[in-house]
């Protein structure tokens, strides 16, 4: 018996006075599929964290991989996690921006890149709301046929609004996102 026949069987019994199977599954396939989805968070979760943990405990090298002087000050260990290499380094090679006219531009993009990565980050957690909102519930507890109608409703207006609402983020983000790589792409031509 699959789900629909399931269902249809269940409100047979009730309509005909008798007991429908205690608890009615419902929307099985999106419920595995939620499953699924969920693991894939946790699982890229975890390496979120152990790729910032990773990037806490790394302790600074001993020597610049730049100019291989020996790296210690507080100045260094910030410019090193940055640039990945020594503040002298890095101070040297902006002045050599500036020198080739070239400072501002590098400033931009790397301000522009930031966007980029803030935006992609706004992008993915509006869009991790919206499943989970897709599916809030998983059981329906079948007391009577009633119930289930009523909560199916009551869902199918919450995932209404959340569409909605996610939809309308969703664009002006984009559009925010296509402005900062319309720009970005300039700086390459
Ligand atoms: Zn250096």
């Amino acid at each position: 018996m699959n789900e629909h026949q399931r269902h249809v069987k269940a409100r047979q019994d009730i309509l005909k006075g008798g007991t429908a199977e205690k608890r009615i599954f419902v929307h099985m396939e999106d419920l595995e599929e939620k499953k699924k989805r969920e693991e894939e968070i946790k699982i890229e979760r975890e390496k979120k964290n152990d790729r910032m943990d990773a990037l806490k405990e790394a302790k600074m090298p001993w020597f610049c991989p730049e100019c291989n002087k020996v790296m210690k000050q507080k100045l260094d260990d910030k410019m090193y996690r940055l640039h990945n290499q020594c503040f002298d380094c890095q101070v040297r090679f902006e002045n050599k921006l500036r020198i080739e006219g070239k400072y501002d531009e590098w400033e931009q993009k790397k301000m522009l890149n930031n966007q980029l990565s803030y935006i992609r980050d706004q992008i993915d957690s509006i869009e991790d709301w919206k499943d989970e909102a897709s599916n809030p519930f998983e059981v329906f507890d079948s007391v009577g046929i009633k119930e289930v109608e009523l909560k199916k409703e009551k869902w199918t207006q919450n995932k209404e609004q959340v569409e909605k609402m996610s939809e309308e983020a969703l664009e002006g983000l984009n559009k925010i996102k296509e402005e900062v790589e319309e720009k970005l792409n300039s700086f390459a031509i």
